[in-house]
């Protein structure tokens, strides 16, 4: 029963009654253990509780195709360009010396996992987080998608002005035999500057039918012109305002459907998409901020078992305030204010440079430390809050080169005061790209993994919203009614964790007591 998961990774198998190989299945018994408790008088009582799953992962990862909406944006250029830089493995002069293709800043590509502890030295075994499970390489995504624009991708990445020109030259003549597929566009949901560059536009400004059957059928002829197993779509193009949610129209699965049928004019081309990928059983994610996923978007994906993602990639600041605020609030620190300015001055900050393009940001950004705050009630009575405010300015000059200010300012002991401040540099779109590629190599593991409870027949998926990929995601969409998990390292341990579930092995714990008790 030996598993070799990818070439590269280093090789191994579980050896537990509870967990079986064959050909193309891995499958576990897996004991999950949490804690119910029991409240009266305001007193606790805390009941350790066990359940058993069955988990069953399909070994086989097949050919996936990654469709990108907005693939001629400074992202869906980047990690385009990126994926063909490391496909052939290049290397290009900079004016540091020669760099190499490489998946830093991704989650599985990039970072490892501790497997367990060697039984010889006693030492951690750490392997890469992509050979825990069998995982699409995204060396092999065939990638494709729609934008706006026109433009071939080699233009395109001149415009967007991330890439090294030595690294572009190299990819220059791959990049301009890409060239999107025409798309649909709302003006009302954009910019009123990004008109310009709308010169590759299906006919109509309103959501209808014809326009979702365009997009699956744009999506079948991708996987069938490419012979690929499953396409994964996913948004990166420009940020929408966020839709009314309007009863009757975008409440529920079939007023959604109806009220696209109608030319409701509250239907955002991202929700169409969404719409389109649902209908075409393709996960869809959505890596802005805006509320593409209404209600109806949901309860239609429920009703199809087709899975969703969301919202807004969580590149930079964000990243950055939901490991710290995580960490002062676990450190008894009492967060009073935090405040964020961003200036960034690529296509990105044009569109958000627009108020309510903007809104949707501020919302996506507001909310990222709530969980963290509710969580202490030893610093925080109920309904109180850490100001919080987040600013963001148009600044052409610095490009892709984002600029991210934050000042944390909090209450310590007996009154006292620290203050943290933080000055964030990166080019946005190379923070992005591998963000993306986490999401969708994540996402097509989730498609080949089913479970049920201990006893039953049926086997079952995922519930449709896909809250494991939080971690990439600054406004985690989840199953409705249930909890929002903002706090970046519970996050990767979710993801980890599961994971490991799914081969038997036990959460990751940092007892370390063999390290301990001796
Ligand atoms: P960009 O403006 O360079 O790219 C967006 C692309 O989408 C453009 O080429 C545009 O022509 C296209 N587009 C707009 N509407 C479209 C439609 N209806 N159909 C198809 N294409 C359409 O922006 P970017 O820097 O690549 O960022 C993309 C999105 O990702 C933005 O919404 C941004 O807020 C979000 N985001 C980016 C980051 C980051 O770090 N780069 C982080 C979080 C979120």
């Amino acid at each position: 029963t030996g598993m070799i998961f990818t070439e590269s990774a280093p090789r191994f198998t579980v050896q537990s009654p509870n967990v079986t190989y064959n050909d193309e299945t891995v499958t576990s018994k897996y004991t999950y253990r949490t804690t119910d408790i029991n409240v009266t008088d305001g007193k606790f009582v805390a009941t350790p509780k066990e359940t058993i799953y069955d988990f069953k992962t399909e070994l086989k990862v097949g050919k996936v195709g990654l469709m990108l909406v907005g693939l001629g944006g400074n992202n869906g250029t980047t990690v385009t360009a990126g994926i063909l830089a490391n496909k052939r493995n290049l290397t290009w002069d900079t004016r540091e010396g020669p760099r190499a293709a490489n998946y830093y800043g991704s989650v599985a590509m990039s970072s490892t996992v501790k497997l367990g502890t060697d039984s010889k030295t006693g030492k951690d075994v750490n392997i890469p987080l992509q050979s825990l499970l069998p995982m699409v390489h995204p060396n092999d995504l065939v990638i494709g998608g729609w934008d706006i624009s026109g433009m071939d991708l080699a233009a395109a990445a001149d415009r967007a002005k991330v890439l090294e020109p030595s690294l572009k030259s190299l990819v220059r003549k791959d990049l301009a035999a890409i060239k999107p597929l025409p798309s649909i566009y709302y003006p009302d949901f954009i910019a009123a500057n990004q008109s310009d560059r709308a010169d590759n536009v299906l006919e109509g400004t309103k959501a209808c039918n014809e326009h979702v059957e365009r997009l699956r059928a744009d999506i079948r002829e991708f996987k069938s012109s490419n012979g690929l197993d499953k396409v994964i779509v996913l948004w990166t193009a420009n940020t929408e305002r966020y839709a009314d949610i309007i009863p009757g129209i975008n409440d529920t699965a079939d007023n959604l459907l109806k009220a696209i049928a109608d030319g409701h004019e509250e239907v955002s081309p991202s929700t169409v998409f969404a719409v389109a990928c649902i209908l075409e059983n393709a996960p869809f994610i959505n890596g802005s901020p805006q509320n593409t996923f209404v209600p109806g978007c949901i309860d239609l994906a429920e009703k199809h078992g087709a899975f969703l993602g969301g919202d807004d990639f969580k590149s930079g600041q964000t990243k950055m305030k939901s490991a710290l605020v995580d960490f002062l609030i676990n450190a008894g620190i009492k967060l009073t204010s935090i405040a964020s300015y961003n200036h960034l001055g690529n296509n990105d900050g044009k569109n958000l440079s627009s108020q309510k393009q903007f809104r949707s940001k501020e919302i996506s950004k507001s909310n990222v430390v709530d969980d963290m705050v509710a969580a202490n009630s030893v610093l925080y009575k109920e309904g109180e809050h850490p100001d919080h405010t987040v600013v963001i300015k148009y600044m052409p000059a610095v490009g892709d080169n984002k600029r991210a200010l934050d000042e944390y300012y909090a209450e310590i002991f007996l009154g006292g005061h620290q203050t943290i401040s933080i000055f964030n540099v990166c080019e946005d779109s190379l923070l992005a790209a591998p963000l993306i590629i986490d999401l969708v190599v994540i996402a097509e593991l989730m498609t080949r993994i089913q479970w049920r409870s201990n006893g039953e027949q049926d086997w079952k998926s995922f519930h449709s919203v896909l809250s494991v990929l939080s971690y990439m995601l600054k406004a985690p969409l989840t199953p409705p009614g249930t909890p929002v998990v903002n706090a970046l390292a519970k996050q990767r341990s979710a993801l980890i964790n599961i994971m490991r579930a799914c081969v038997g092995l036990e959460p990751e714990n940092d007892m370390t007591l063999e390290h301990k008790l001796f």
